[in-house]
């Protein structure tokens, strides 16, 4: 029996010593005179059990059980010896998880043996006891609506597999898993229906795993699958095909139709990490990453996707501040009339100055701010800033003579923001501006995205005098039909056809197809992109009634479309 003896007085320590000193008992004992050590002692090594003197020069008894009950996984059991007799302090120490509690005036060799051997035995019934609970709770950690491992049994999994896997010599991978839009169903056709539906995604995937293999749901919509005795990275790429394959075949779930498709991150062990934490951690990376990238794909973790998605990361956190900062700026780009050749209005273009990136273009970061929620309040003060410079403009440089526009871009977003229309009617009533010299700019896809409010939306700003333009026009899913529906003005053909027209002549057909039908509809043409003297030529031929583009201008800042298109020459 090896015993740990912890007491500061020598006698004491020789007193008990000698009383286990028996013939036919082999123990092998350790002494220490401080708490210190002892712990030390006791954590780092395996005892049977622990004599421990309750009054130590740094410590008490019972702030020594705290600390090692907290933190010894072994649970070594303990016999306490103590001056006092206070049966109080005796149950505290019970308490705390000592297994008995002995008076040194008491410690003789027959009455230490007997307080050994039932504390070993009591703590033997406290192990299995102990044991028996946590089997209980891992049967009540089951998730019980899919029947899967939950979070619990594939962390125990996990940690586990990994020793196992490093002992065997064999490879393991983690597939995260996450449905994707599973919200929408849930707040669409309600969480029954979401429920039936997670069932029969947790028996698809089921069916396309390997014996052996564990399969959890994390929670939510939150899947995953560990998969053992990895022997190549294509069983773990042919795992995520057959799963991104069997979520997409159609459900009927209680007569819906409905179709689903999911995002995956693999990450392997030994190749991506040794840890566990590490590992899920770099399957997260990989499952964000494909979720980044239109989701129903799967990616696999590698060190140059970490540095990618870290530095996204980064710069989705900068883009939280940004707005406070004060960091954006807008650049306007002139639009010329196409018949004097003079200017008739700017387009309000964003940039962000960061602090050590310096100046990010809007397709760096307008999508991200959509993502992150962040776009109504940038539109905000997009449209704020650019009207403050318009009554600036119009102010310096004579307001009758002034007969330019200005032109604002606006996200999907800011369409399903009620208040959209109160506050431009604010800041233009701020700035004083006519509401004729507002020209809001809108993507096909922006417009189509939320029919039934937008076409209200849309009326609303139309009657109220504020041009509306179609912008981009080409690159979505360029509908004339919705030229119809929608109250614009103003069409802005899209750069890549301008560019076309120069490298073909089906391009100049295609410009006259679409010029000819936006006159019938009684809009306006812009043409955007234009760069050569080719190009304006086109422009002018094809009398489109503005252009835009590098040929006149790059996008400026304010003081710089002042000192080239404002100031008298
Ligand atoms: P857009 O509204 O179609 O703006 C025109 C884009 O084409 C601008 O890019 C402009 O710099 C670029 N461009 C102009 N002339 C030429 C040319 O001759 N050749 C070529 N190759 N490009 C030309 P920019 O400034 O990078 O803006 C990109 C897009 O970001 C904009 O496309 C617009 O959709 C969006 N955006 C810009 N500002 C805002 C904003 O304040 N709010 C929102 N929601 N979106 C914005
Ligand atoms: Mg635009
Ligand atoms: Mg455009």
């Amino acid at each position: 029996m090896k015993l740990l003896l912890i007491d500061d007085d020598t006698i004491d320590r020789m007193n008990a010593k000698r009383s286990l000193q028996q013939p036919g008992l082999s123990t092998e004992i350790t002494e220490t005179a401080s708490a210190e050590e002892g712990l030390k002692l006791a954590l780092n090594q395996h005892y049977d059990l622990i004599l421990l003197d309750y009054q130590l020069p740094t410590m008490n008894g019972l702030e020594f059980l705290i600390t090692l009950r907290s933190t010894d996984t072994k649970h070594t059991p303990v016999v306490m010896l103590s001056h006092s007799d206070d049966d109080e302090l005796a149950i505290s120490c019970i308490e705390k998880g000592a297994q008995d509690f002995i008076t040194k005036s008491e410690v003789t060799a027959s009455r230490l043996m007997r307080a050994i051997l039932h504390a070993q035995e009591r703590h033997k019934i406290e192990s299995e006891l102990r044991n028996s609970r946590e089997l209980l709770r891992c049967l009540a950690e089951v998730d019980a609506l899919t029947g899967l491992a939950n979070r619990y049994m594939f962390e125990r999994g996990l940690k586990h597999a990994l020793p196992l896997a490093e002992r065997q010599q064999t490879g393991m991978a983690l597939l995260m898993l996450d449905l994707d839009k599973f919200k929408n169903i849930n707040d669409t056709l309600g969480h029954p229906i979401g429920d039936a539906l997670l069932q029969e995604v947790a028996r698809r995937l089921q069916k396309v795993i390997r014996e052996g293999d564990l399969l959890c749901r994390l929670g939510g919509d939150e899947f995953a699958i560990l998969v053992h005795n990895l022997e190549n990275l294509e069983l773990a790429e042919r795992l995520t095909q057959r799963v991104l394959h069997t979520l997409q075949q159609p459900l009927n779930i209680e007569g819906n139709s409905l179709s689903i498709s999911a995002s995956i991150g693999v990450a392997s062990y030994p190749d991506c990490a040794t840890d566990t934490t590490q590992l899920m951690k770099c399957a997260d990376i990989a499952l964000y990453r494909s979720k980044d990238s239109g989701r129903n794909q799967a990616h696999f973790y590698s060190k140059e996707l970490h540095d990618r998605i870290q530095k996204r990361l980064e710069l989705e956190n900068d883009l939280r501040g940004a707005l406070q900062r004060n960091e954006f700026v807008l650049y306007y780009q002139p639009q010329i009339d196409t018949r004097s050749g003079k200017i008739s209005g700017a387009e309000a273009l964003i940039r962000w100055q960061h602090p050590s990136r310096g100046l990010i273009g809007p397709d760096h970061f307008i999508p991200m701010a959509e993502d992150l929620g962040l776009i109504v309040a940038i539109g905000d003060w997009v449209l704020t800033e650019a009207c403050q410079q318009f009554q600036h403009w119009r102010e310096t440089f004579n307001a009758i003579d002034l007969q330019i526009s200005m032109a604002v871009n606006l996200s999907a977003l800011q369409l399903d923001d009620d208040v959209l229309i109160g506050n431009i009617e604010d800041i233009m009533y701020k700035y004083n501006i006519p509401h004729q010299y507002l020209e809001l700019e809108l993507t096909e896809s922006a417009v189509s995205k939320n029919s039934a409010l937008s076409t209200q939306l849309l009326q609303a700003l139309s009657d109220r005098g504020i041009t509306l333009a179609m912008d981009d026009f080409g690159t979505g899913y360029s509908s004339l039909l919705q030229l119809k529906t929608y109250p614009f003005h103003v069409l802005k053909i899209d750069k890549s056809f301008i560019q076309a027209s120069s490298t073909n002549s089906e391009g100049e057909i295609y410009l006259q197809a679409i010029n000819a039908f936006a006159k019938t509809l009684g809009l306006q043409v812009v043409a955007e992109g234009v760069e050569t003297a080719a190009q304006k030529s086109l422009c002018e031929k094809l009398q489109f009634d503005r252009m835009q583009g590098y040929y006149f201008a790059r996008p400026l800042p304010a003081a710089e479309l002042e000192k080239q298109y404002l100031l008298p020459a």
